[in-house]
């Protein structure tokens, strides 16, 4: 029990603005959860939520910059980024599995409190395309780049281009080569696009989204990833919301902008999440791609309540605040794969 005094010492001197040293991992340990919070935790801020089971060392990284000084943006930058430097994550950055061309393809994007954001898409041979995103988001006047004109970006600002197929990546292309059957396959061992989103203790919400989208892709196809209002939007007022899942779906629905919407209309951020699902449903329930069809949207509104959704099941999410440590989640869900 040692443990929980330290730990109410620590969240103590966090509310006088000391940083803390409270660490997730630590937290997820049972004995070192703490039962009493002090009142200034008792809205769990702040709170990280990030998709899939990657999402749970990326939350470790955003938690260690929350709680040691850095910003709400300094967090989801440095979370997302552990999945995109990760080779054994085949779904986002180095080692992600390429498009059908065999070149491996990065959609990011970033978003602050101030509804600042920026984002890069078909990006290639950057391992860390949300720091690409941060830099456009505060060195340009736009918010998005794409492709040959990203990659020139990033070079000007001292990001190193690298071949960020592994041989595994490679192995498994040439694989599926064999047959070049494309059939998007979004479930739980495929880990897929991680999506951050954050609330820090000055109540202010930031949000990141970063991915090599659909494995054997065409070559040019971007997902919902880097589009806000697709794969990310916040609006500091209201809440936070983030896709994974059939990009193409998402952006015809302008999924997590519409998320966010049903949490401003007074929605708990699962009812929200719901919403947009079911509505991506009825959009799709005889479309040619309900066979694989599957999204999920993680949801954080400014109370620190989260939530997420799924069409169908195997979609996860990792959570991590001062109360209950580090920890997966499962998001609930419309219905089985079987199902159509
Ligand atoms: N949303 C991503 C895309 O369509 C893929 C994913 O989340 O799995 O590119």
């Amino acid at each position: 029990m040692a443990n929980r005094r330290d730990f109410i010492k620590k969240t103590a001197l966090g509310t006088l603005g000391i940083s803390t040293t409270i660490g997730c991992k630590d937290l997820a340990k049972g004995e070192q959860k703490a039962p009493v919070l002090p009142a200034d935790y008792a809205t769990v801020k702040p709170i990280i939520i990030s998709t899939w089971k990657h999402g749970f060392s990326a939350n470790e990284s955003a938690w260690n910059v929350l709680t040691n000084g850095g910003s709400v943006i300094d967090a989801v930058e440095a979370g997302v980024m552990v999945s995109e430097g990760d080779p054994n994550e085949r779904s986002v950055g180095l080692g992600g599995l390429p498009d059908r061309e065999g070149k491996v393809t990065l959609d990011a994007c970033i978003m602050d409190h101030n509804s600042n954001c920026g984002s890069v898409s078909f990006l290639q041979g950057i391992k860390h395309p949300i720091s690409v995103a941060r830099k456009v988001m505060e060195d340009t006047p736009h918010v998005m780049l794409t492709g040959a004109g990203a990659l020139k970006f990033a070079l000007s600002k001292g990001f190193k281009e690298e071949n960020l197929l592994t041989p595994e990546s490679e192995r498994d292309w040439k694989k599926w080569l064999e047959q070049s059957n494309y059939k998007p396959i979004i479930n739980i061992e495929n880990h897929d696009t991680i999506s951050m989103l954050a609330l820090d203790e000055n109540n202010n919400l930031s949000g990141a989204c970063t991915t090599s989208g659909a494995a054997w892709k065409m070559h040019g196809r971007v997902g919902d990833s880097p589009i806000i209002g697709a794969g990310l939007f916040l609006d500091n007022t209201v809440g936070a919301a983030a896709a994974t899942g059939l990009g193409e779906a998402v952006i015809r629905t302008a999924g997590s902008a519409m998320v966010v919407e049903q949490m401003r209309m007074g929605k708990s951020p699962t009812e929200a999440c719901k919403t947009i699902v079911e509505r991506i449903y009825t959009i799709h329930k005889n479309h040619k791609d309900m066979d694989y069809l599957q999204v999920g949207f993680i949801a954080l509104n400014k109370q620190g309540e989260y939530g997420g959704y799924s069409l169908r099941s195997g979609f996860d999410y990792a959570v991590c605040d001062g109360k209950q440590g580090n920890r997966m989640e499962d998001a609930s869900f419309k219905m089985e794969w079987n199902e159509n």
